[in-house]
């Protein structure tokens, strides 16, 4: 793993702001996803870790399980909106973006080249500007984030949220109405703000920093506990309702499958 920095100083940020830690959305993986759903409510453009969300850490395949929901993913929002932001891949220690090329082959949509890690600012600003150099640009509250680890992914992902506009600053296209629709259904929580909807997936393909996400958990469970008020939770639920397939993902961790398995899985990709 490499060192992070704007990861480690993301605590202190949670003194200020405990709220930065809360996924808008808890899956098992991305199977359970509804991008038909997400896209219907006006998202427009995907944002996903890559490892331990996508493929195994370090590896640049996908997890077969995976394929279908990927598929689907992909033709919702179209090739050119779906990203990969890796703290690894497309990342300072990726040398000669090697891996990032590689991802790119097997995955087949982009993998953001950015310097500094998530969840700094300086991510989010490479994440903006890829976003609004599409054909269509993409705006913050357009975005789906969604990734493995509370204090990089979903972190990253509430810190580009920002007061929303009074209404009658607000252009009547209909892409705006969509959003304002389906912020008005958000209830009075984060009333206030805009941004993208942070989904975290916390099932593990491959069992890695237990100790971090032990703590993540911890902090995420004392916040909902005691920051969280009735409003803000029966609006999370809301959003657990809408976006969440009631699908059943139990699988084995890949590293438990048998090689021979493992093996043949990689000879048919
Ligand atoms: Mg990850």
């Amino acid at each position: 793993m490499p060192f992070n920095l704007p990861g480690i100083l993301a605590p202190l940020h949670l003194l200020i702001n405990p709220r930065l830690v809360l996924p808008s959305v808890v899956v098992k993986d991305i199977r359970q996803i509804d991008f038909q759903a997400l896209h219907k409510a006006g998202y427009r453009g995907a944002v996903f870790d890559k490892d331990n969300c996508l493929t195994i850490p370090h590896e640049d395949c996908l997890v077969p399980e995976l394929t279908d929901a990927w598929r689907e993913c992909r033709e919702t929002f179209g090739p050119g909106n779906v990203l990969i932001v890796s703290n690894t891949a497309g990342s300072h220690i990726d040398v000669g973006e090697i891996e990032a090329e590689s991802v790119t082959h097997h995955l087949s949509v982009p993998v953001l080249r950015h310097a500094s890690l998530k969840p700094s600012y300086s991510c989010i600003k490479s994440i903006r500007a890829y976003f609004r150099s599409l054909p269509q640009p993409v705006r913050d509250e357009e975005l789906v984030i969604v990734g493995d680890r509370l204090l990089t992914d979903v972190i990253m992902a509430n810190r580009m949220a920002r007061k929303k506009l009074s209404r009658g600053a607000i252009p009547p296209d209909e892409k705006r109405a969509l959003i304002e629709e389906r912020d008005e259904g958000s209830g009075p929580a984060l009333l206030d703000r805009v941004g993208p909807l942070a989904v975290w997936t916390d099932g593990l393909w491959k069992r890695e920093s237990l100790v971090l996400r032990a703590i993540e958990k911890g902090m995420l469970k004392g916040v909902e506990r005691w920051v969280l008020g009735p409003q803000e939770a029966a609006w999370r639920e809301g959003l657990q309702h809408r976006f969440v397939k009631p699908v059943s993902v139990v699988e084995e961790p890949a590293e438990s499958r048998g090689l021979v398995r493992r093996i043949w899985e990689r000879l048919q990709r």
